[in-house]
C-alpha cells in the first residue's frame, strides 16, 4: 500500500469533533436510538430517555438500505426532519444514513453525522460527494470488505478534502451462521495500532442478538474502541426494523455502566 492519509506515519490521530463530543480522545461516545426512525412521537419518546442516561449521539435511520424491496425502506425526507427536530429539542447531536449522492447536500441541513452503511462502503461516487462537505462521516466497513479495502474507501473521503471520518466495525459474512454477522474485533486493535482514525463498534448488526451485544460492546471496549454504536428502542420486540437485535433502555444503561468501568483499564 502506497503512503495513505490514514496512516500513523502521516500524523497524529484523528479526533472529530460533533457539537462538544469528541470521537476519538478519552471517553467513549455511546451512539444509540432505533434502527429505523418510525414517527416523531416514537423517536421522541426514545429521544428523551437516551438523553437521560447519558447517551451522546442519536441514530436513527431514515434511508433504511433494506434487504427486501417489499420492507419498510424508511420515511425518506420525512424521516431527515424528524430525526433534526427531536436531536434539537432533546439536545442531542444525530447521525443517520444517507444512500444516494443527491441527498449529500440536503442532509447537511439535518444531521450532524453522516453514515454511509456497509452496503455503501464500494459506492465510490458517494464516498468522493461526501468527502466533498465538512460533516463528520461514520463508514461502516463493507460486510465482506477487507481492511485495506475499508480503508482506501475512507481515503475517498479524505482525499477530497474531508478528515472528519470515523470507522464503525459492523461485523463481517463468514461461514457461521448462528450470528448474523461476525464482529472482526481483530481489526479494531490493529486499526488502533497502526491508524489515524477512531474506531466505533456496532455489536447489533456484528450479533444480531440483543442478549450478545452486552458482553460483545465490553469486548469491543477491550480491543481499543473509541466508541459504540448499538440499537434501542423503548419496545424492542415491536421495532419495525432490526427487533431481535434491539436492545431496551434498562439493558442500555448496564451496558453503559460497564463501559465507563472498563474504560478505566483501556
Ligand atoms: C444501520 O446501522 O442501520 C445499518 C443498516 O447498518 P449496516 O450498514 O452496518 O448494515
Ligand atoms: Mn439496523
Amino acid at each position: 500500500m502506497e503512503k495513505l492519509l490514514v496512516d500513523k506515519v502521516y500524523g497524529e490521530s484523528i479526533k472529530v469533533k460533533v457539537k462538544d463530543i469528541i470521537i476519538g480522545g478519552k471517553e467513549k461516545v455511546i451512539i444509540s436510538g432505533p434502527c429505523a426512525i418510525e414517527s416523531y412521537e416514537s423517536l421522541l419518546s426514545i429521544a428523551k430517555e437516551l438523553k437521560k442516561i447519558g447517551v451522546h449521539i442519536l441514530r436513527g435511520g431514515a434511508y433504511k438500505p433494506r434487504t427486501s424491496p417489499y420492507s419498510f425502506q424508511g420515511l425518506e425526507e420525512e424521516g431527515l426532519k424528524i430525526i433534526s427536530q427531536v436531536g434539537k429539542e432533546v439536545d442531542l447531536p444525530v447521525i443517520t444514513e444517507i444512500m444516494d449522492t443527491r441527498d449529500v447536500e440536503k442532509a447537511g441541513n439535518y444531521t450532524d453525522i453522516i453514515q454511509i452503511g456497509s452496503r455503501n462502503m464500494y459506492n465510490y461516487s458517494l464516498l468522493k460527494e461526501v468527502g466533498k462537505t465538512k460533516i463528520p462521516i461514520l463508514l461502516k466497513r463493507g460486510m465482506s470488505a477487507t481492511l485495506e479495502e475499508w480503508l482506501y474507501a475512507a481515503e475517498y473521503i479524505m482525499a477530497e478534502g474531508n478528515q472528519n471520518v470515523i470507522l464503525c466495525e459492523r461485523g463481517i459474512r463468514t461461514f457461521e451462521t448462528y450470528t448474523r454477522n461476525t464482529l472482526d474485533l481483530n481489526l479494531v486493535a490493529a486499526i488502533k495500532e497502526k491508524y489515524r482514525l477512531p474506531i466505533i463498534v456496532d455489536p447489533s448488526h456484528g450479533t444480531g442478538l440483543r442478549e450478545l451485544v452486552p458482553k460483545m460492546s465490553i469486548s469491543a471496549i477491550c480491543a481499543g474502541a473509541d466508541g459504540l454504536e448499538i440499537e434501542s428502542h423503548i419496545n424492542p420486540e415491536k421495532a419495525i426494523s432490526d427487533a431481535r437485535q434491539t436492545i431496551s433502555i434498562p439493558q442500555l444503561v448496564k451496558i453503559m455502566e460497564d463501559v465507563k468501568k472498563f474504560t478505566m483499564y483501556f
